[in-house]
This record gives structure tokens, sequence and C-alpha cells, in this order.
């Protein structure tokens, strides 16, 4: 049996896991991220938690034949630099081959959202799925682009990203400086927005009341919530969050029509909520959906296992 280092780095958390070659999870290990320190020292960190990942399943160094990473940024694979990590204040950083000075076994870096989508596409919610994408609905939108069981990542690997596919030609100005993007209408932080506008507009709703009148309380539970309860503002809130959602989903499906759709990031534990009227939507907005149908729409399974398992099998590719 083959075992591998999995390493999802975050802007507050270093997640290491070990794995065996099917992706299964023996043990975990995770620090801080300091991102204030030097390049060079934050580099040593990851590797001594990688390594104390090893030690927590019992293994040697000299068991382990691989070691995969997860980065909140894009890597050039013709001179190995990672370009840009924003939340980690590194440009242009030599990432490959500092780590590399850690470990004497293959290292793999590649973007966290594609190494959660290859989780979950390895050992989670799209196991019997050779093709799958997968959307994270959180401060932004992450994805991740599967095709037959390999990371699609784009030319020369700089990133295919589906949240930042136009939505609204000159729409809302997006985190990225463009406008329209997908991310500006169906991220959790587009929800708070579209709630926290709606409830100025119509200060009734129990929206207000659950925020305690103070709307920069609001966050993306609230208007799901809400809605539950009967809330009009809030039930058409949702109904038009998951229609961008649904519009966005519809150009993706279209260009790649994968198996399945994962859904991740905290708007996923919605669950049906979500997820039926989103499929109805999809049914009424996407190509052909009379004809062939839609995806299998699905929600993540493996929450913050899905980087460590996606980056470990970066090992086996
Ligand atoms: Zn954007």
């Amino acid at each position: 049996m083959k075992y591998y280092i999995g390493i999802d780095l975050g802007g507050t958390n270093i997640a290491a896991g070990i794995t065996d070659e099917n992706g299964k999870i023996i043990a975990k290990y995770s620090a801080k991220t300091n991102a204030g320190k030097p390049f060079e020292e934050l580099v040593a960190d990851i590797a001594e938690t990688g390594k104390k990942a090893v030690e927590a399943a019992g293994l040697k160094m000299s068991d382990i034949s691989a070691v995969g990473m997860g980065t909140p940024s894009c890597i050039n694979p013709q001179t190995n630099l990672l370009v840009h990590a924003n939340n980690l204040n590194w440009q242009n950083v030599p990432l490959y081959a500092e780590l590399k000075k850690h470990f004497s076994v293959p290292v793999y870096i590649q973007n966290d959202a594609a190494c959660a989508a290859l989780g979950e596409a390895s050992n989670g919610a799209a196991a019997d799925y050779d093709n799958a994408v997968m959307i994270t609905l959180g401060t932004g939108v992450g994805s991740g682009i599967i095709l037959n069981k390999h990371i699609f990542n784009g030319c020369d690997d700089m990133g295919a990203e589906v949240g930042h596919t136009k939505l609204v030609h000159n729409g809302q100005t997006c985190t990225c400086g463009q406008k329209g993007c997908f991310e500006a209408y169906a991220s959790a932080t587009a929800l708070i927005n579209q709630a926290k506008a709606a409830v100025e507009d119509n200060p009734g709703s129990i929206m207000n009341e659950m925020c305690g009148g103070d709307l920069s309380a609001m966050n993306a539970k609230i208007p799901f919530d809400a809605a539950k309860q009967g809330d009009s503002t809030a039930k058409s809130v949702v109904e038009k969050y998951i229609d961008y959602l649904a519009a966005g989903l519809s150009s993706v499906i279209a260009l790649f029509r994968p198996q399945a759709v994962i859904i991740g990031g905290g708007i996923s534990t919605e669950g049906d909520y979500l997820i039926k009227p989103l499929k109805q939507r999809l049914y009424d907005c996407t190509f052909s959906a009379e004809q062939i149908g839609i995806p299998e729409i699905v929600t993540a399974k493996l929450g913050n296992d899905a980087g460590i398992i996606g980056a470990a099998m970066l090992c086996k590719a």
C-alpha cells in the first residue's frame, strides 16, 4: 500500500492528512497559518505540519510516496512559481522549489478549490462519476472541474474559474475587479447583500428581527430560515438567488455536460431546500434539458476533508 501526504493550505489553517492510495484518511494534523511570517518560514511550517501528520499516522517519512498540496492561488507549471495568493501576501514565490527542500519524494501543487473537487470526485459526492464540476458557495464562488477523474485547470494550469464567468454584462462589480461575474450574484456574500437590500425595502420582513435590527449581522442562513417560516420577502430573496445560481450553472452544464454538479460551501447545508428548486430552475433554463435532462445535482459530502483527500490524490495523477 502506498501512502501520501495531502495538505490543504488555507489563509487561517494548514490542514494535513495522510491517506492511502485509495484516498482513505488515516490521520490528520493541523496548525495555524502564520501568514505574517517570511515565505521560507511559512513553507517550513507547512512541511512540519505534513511530517506531524505522518507521525500521527504511526508511519515514517520513508513510508510516504509523494506529497500533494492545494493552495488558494495559481501555480505556473513552466516556472513552478506560485503566481498569486492574495490572503498569504505571496506573489511570484518559488513555492514548489521551497517545499521540495523539505521532502525527498515527488511534490505536487494545485489550486485548493480544484483539490476539493478532486477529493469529492474520488471519494465523496461524485465518486461514482468520471466527469463532475464542483462549485463552492462561500465568500466567493470557488470551482473545480474534473474531466476523466483529473483536474482540468485550463491552459498551463492557470485556472478555469467558474466563479468569474459572466452572468450579467456590465453587472455588479466582482472581487476580481471585473463586472457581472457569477460570483458577484451567487456567492454567500452576494446572498447576504441581496437579503440586506430586500430588508431595506421591506423593513417588516422577519429577516430584520432575525438580525436584531442590525443589517450588519445578516448572514447567509437568515434568508433561508426566514423563507422556511413563510416570510414573503425572504422567499423572494431565496428564489431570486437560486435563479442566479441556476443561470450560472446552466452555462457550466452547456460547456462541460458533466455527469454531476457538486455544490459545496456553507449554503450547501440547506440541502433539499436549495437543491430541489435549483433542479427545477435548471430544467427550465438549461440547453436541451427537455431532451437529455440535467446532470445529478448533489451536495458535497466530505467537508474540509475534501481538500486534504484531493491534494493527496494529486500524487496518483
Ligand atoms: Zn470576478
